[in-house]
């Protein structure tokens, strides 16, 4: 698969502002946020999308939502709540080929996305 941002930045190539790492996981706050709290999970194993996603790997995925949730409700957010998304390609939005979680928190966010 081709390089990207992302891989760069599990490699300290470009800064980014990292507020977790483990030994599969890594999160850093969104360049661009769309929230006062935007975060990006990602794991340290690179799959273009969603869709290179196959059953050995729900144990991965399932690390990225559990590190998503344990930070924030560490930061204060599980009682007035907050929003994890994952987009994939085009229709869904997806700018940055290297799966990520986004968790927004810190406003009331609106439903339906647009
Ligand atoms: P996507 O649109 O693929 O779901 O989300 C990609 C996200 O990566 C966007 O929210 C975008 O602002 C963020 N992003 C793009 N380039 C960089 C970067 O160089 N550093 C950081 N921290 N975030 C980035």
């Amino acid at each position: 698969m081709t390089d990207t941002l992302f891989a760069k930045i599990i490699r300290r190539e470009i800064p980014a502002d990292i507020v977790y790492e483990d030994d599969e996981v890594l999160a850093f706050r969104d360049i661009n946020p769309q929230a006062p709290v935007h975060v990006l999970f990602i794991p340290k194993r690179p799959f273009a999308t969603l869709n290179d996603l196959g059953d050995d790997d729900a144990t991965l995925v399932g690390k990225l939502v559990v590190a998503a949730v344990r930070w924030a409700k560490a930061q204060g957010f599980a009682q007035d709540g907050y929003r994890v998304v994952m987009n994939c390609n085009r229709d869904g939005g997806q700018t940055v080929f290297h799966i990520h979680l986004h968790l927004l928190a810190g406003r009331a966010l609106h439903w339906p996305p647009g």
